[in-house]
């Protein structure tokens, strides 16, 4: 399979066509080799414009929300980044080529372990994956100047306002186990002003701050 050009395929008929604008954005989706993100036996279908499993319970997201929440986190050069649910390490890998960078914490510890050893391999310098709640944040490198959450909260974690810098942005979906809102909080001070975007699916953000006693996975 000509992985390249499905990959262009991909930036231009999901991506620019359905509204992506950044161009930082779409070059670095066109960069990154999505399919050796996913199980060997789903790497046909890493193009296409939906989830897939990548074991544990878990999802890559479809790329079009993976560029929509990019975007919305307008990421300068030097910004210090988190990231809430590596699962894959993909969404990793796009912040790290723009921003400065990127803590990414995933609770289940297969999944950071394979997501670390990817990004290593692909030859990132600048990301640390934790393993971890993090509906908590990562106070150790706090403040950051974007927070990224890849997982559905019943609410916006306090926790991760707390740990955004002055005019950082933390994207995150908001709402029931089912059905989410993208939501776009820009701290100014100590007020915090907030967008609501797209409508979205995501698997549950368990912990503390999160969904509590989500069965027990
Ligand atoms: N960004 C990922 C990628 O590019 O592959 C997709 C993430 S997947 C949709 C959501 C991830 O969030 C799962 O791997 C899940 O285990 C993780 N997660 C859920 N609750 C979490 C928490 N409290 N702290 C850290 N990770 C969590």
């Amino acid at each position: 399979m000509d992985f390249s050009s499905a990959r262009k395929s991909m930036v231009e008929y999901q991506l620019r066509a359905r509204g992506i604008q950044s161009e930082v954005v779409l070059q670095v989706i066109e960069k990154i080799p999505r399919h050796l993100f996913v199980p060997e036996k789903l790497q046909e279908y890493a193009y296409e414009d939906h989830p897939l499993s990548i074991g544990c319970g878990q999802t890559i997201s479809q790329p079009y929300m993976v560029a929509i929440m990019t975007e919305l986190l307008e990421l300068k050069t030097s910004d210090r980044v988190l990231e809430v649910g590596t699962g894959s390490g993909y969404q990793t890998a796009v912040l790290a080529e723009i921003a400065q960078h990127v803590v990414s914490i995933e609770r289940i510890k297969e999944l950071a372990e394979k997501a670390e050893q990817r990004l290593m391999n692909l030859g990132y310098t600048n990301i640390k994956i934790v393993c971890g709640d993090g509906s908590l944040g990562y106070p150790p490198e706090a403040p950051y100047d974007a927070i990224i959450v890849t997982a559905g909260s019943p609410e916006v974690p306090e926790s991760l306002k707390k740990q955004l810098n002055e005019g950082g942005r933390l994207i995150i979906p908001v709402g029931g186990s089912n059905l989410q809102v993208l939501l776009k909080i820009i701290k100014k001070g100590n007020d915090y002003r907030i967008e609501k975007h797209t409508s979205c699916i995501f698997v549950p953000l368990i912990g503390s701050e999160g969904w509590k006693n989500y069965g027990d996975n």
